[in-house]
């Protein structure tokens, strides 16, 4: 970029794990070092209270720490007792082990379209592609902002079809001011270092208000054992490790704080772009007035087929961005027996082409949100500095309509 190495102005990563970790890091050495001193590495204490810690959080009754995202929506298709063939009905448009979760267990993905404005499977689609077939629904609360539940949920309710949440991104999002994890029967979470509660490497958990879900979750993912040595049936490996939850438990003490940050850069954002005057040139992301955004990703659209020449230009310049996501799931070739057609899912198909994810982690600084919001000025060929009519036209706060405080839920 510059001639000068020593005046490029320094990157701005996508994500800064490494700036939180440094704040935390005495706190998270004990923690660690506790496990060690007592050599119990096999859920135990820790586990059942960060299980506890969480099930409040959202809201609900049971919380059970397993190994992934993607094995706590392994488990929870499991307890649910499906017969190979079961169809299940979700989104194309988001991360891969939403649908190779359903696929793995010789269960068939349903994909419906999504509403372009959330991102999030339409409800109205959902409906109808519900057949007799239809055993379960898995909506994705998808960038930290949930899925429009009340119709998926009164369907659901209406033919006893069970909702599992893929609430991976979504730890602390509401709909209607309940938690994510609580808005069907049960609701999966990563703790994946890059989701907003993020782990010393793989983790997941499983929320439900259903005790007897929860009894069987639990023997899930100890072999489906029942008492020592005997088995009830075939589950999986898939425990939460004492490590993970004694390195999770110090960093949920944060999460609240990181959440209202995230979604201040988010207003930031919007205020910058308009004081830019680059905000017609994108579609920023809508926070629903009746959610609470956590946004584990800060997704604009680049329309008019020119997103991938912005993302060259950002990263020339230096600015971490990233595609959530290339390519749906429905047109992944893993997938190709289950017969989908490029064109079938056009709302997924154009957001995949559009989407950019810029840098939004808690830590971002407002000078370097001045740095990403230039650089998209030069990438997009226009003046770099703020104007009149801008800062004139800056959003009220409310334009993005979301919540700054919260009351304690206990
Ligand atoms: C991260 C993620 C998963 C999988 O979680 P892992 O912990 O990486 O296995 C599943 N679904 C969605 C939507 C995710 O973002």
């Amino acid at each position: 970029m510059s001639e000068n190495p020593l005046q490029a102005p320094p990157p701005v990563p996508l994500i800064d794990l490494v700036i939180q970790h440094r704040l935390m890091a005495p706190e998270i050495r004990d923690a660690v070092l506790k496990v060690f001193s007592e050599q119990k590495f096999i859920l135990g204490e820790e586990v059942s209270l960060l299980e506890q810690e969480i099930a409040a959080y959202c809201d609900a009754r049971e919380a059970i720490g397993c190994a992934s995202g993607t094995d706590a929506l392994i488990l929870a298709l499991m307890a649910l007792d499906l017969t190979p063939g079961d169809e299940v009905i979700t989104s194309p448009y988001t991360f891969f082990a939403t649908a190779s979760a359903i696929f793995r267990l010789g269960l068939k993905p349903v994909f419906v379209d999504i509403d372009p404005v959330s991102f999030n499977m339409d409800p109205v689609a959902t409906e109808a592609a519900i057949t007799p077939r239809t055993k379960a629904i898995m909506p994705v609360h998808l960038f930290g902002q949930c899925v429009e539940m009340d119709p998926i949920w009164r369907t659901a309710t209406r033919l006893g079809i069970p909702i599992i949440e893929d609430a991976c991104q979504a730890i602390g999002a509401e709909y209607r001011k309940r938690r994510a994890g609580v808005l069907g029967t049960m609701g999966c979470f990563s703790f994946f270092p890059t989701k907003n509660l993020g782990g010393a490497g793989d983790g997941g958990l499983i929320t439900t208000d259903d005790p007897v879900i929860a009894t069987r979750l639990r023997r899930l993912r100890v072999h489906g054992q029942t008492g020592m040595y005997e088995h009830a049936e075939v589950g999986l490996n898939s425990r939460l490790d004492a490590l993970q939850a004694a390195v999770l438990r110090v960093k949920f003490r944060s999460l609240e704080q990181w959440t209202l940050a995230r979604q201040r850069n988010a207003r930031r954002y919007a205020t910058m772009f308009h004081e830019y005057g680059i905000a017609d040139a994108l579609t920023l992301p809508t926070a629903l007035p009746d959610r609470r955004h956590v946004f584990n990703q800060y997704c604009v659209r680049v329309p008019n087929g020119k997103r991938d020449e912005v993302l060259k230009s950002l990263k020339e310049q230096g600015i971490g961005c990233g595609v959530y996501y290339p390519l749906p799931l429905h047109l992944q070739p893993c997938f190709a027996s289950l017969g989908y057609q490029p064109g079938s899912m056009p709302a997924s198909e154009l957001a995949s082409k559009e989407t950019l994810a810029l840098p939004i982690y808690p830590e971002l600084t407002e000078p370097q949100q001045d740095r990403v919001v230039k650089a998209l000025c030069v990438a997009f060929g226009r003046p770099v500095k703020r104007t009149l009519q801008g800062v004139m036209n800056r959003p009220k706060m409310l334009s993005i309509p979301v919540r700054v405080s919260e009351p304690e839920r206990q």
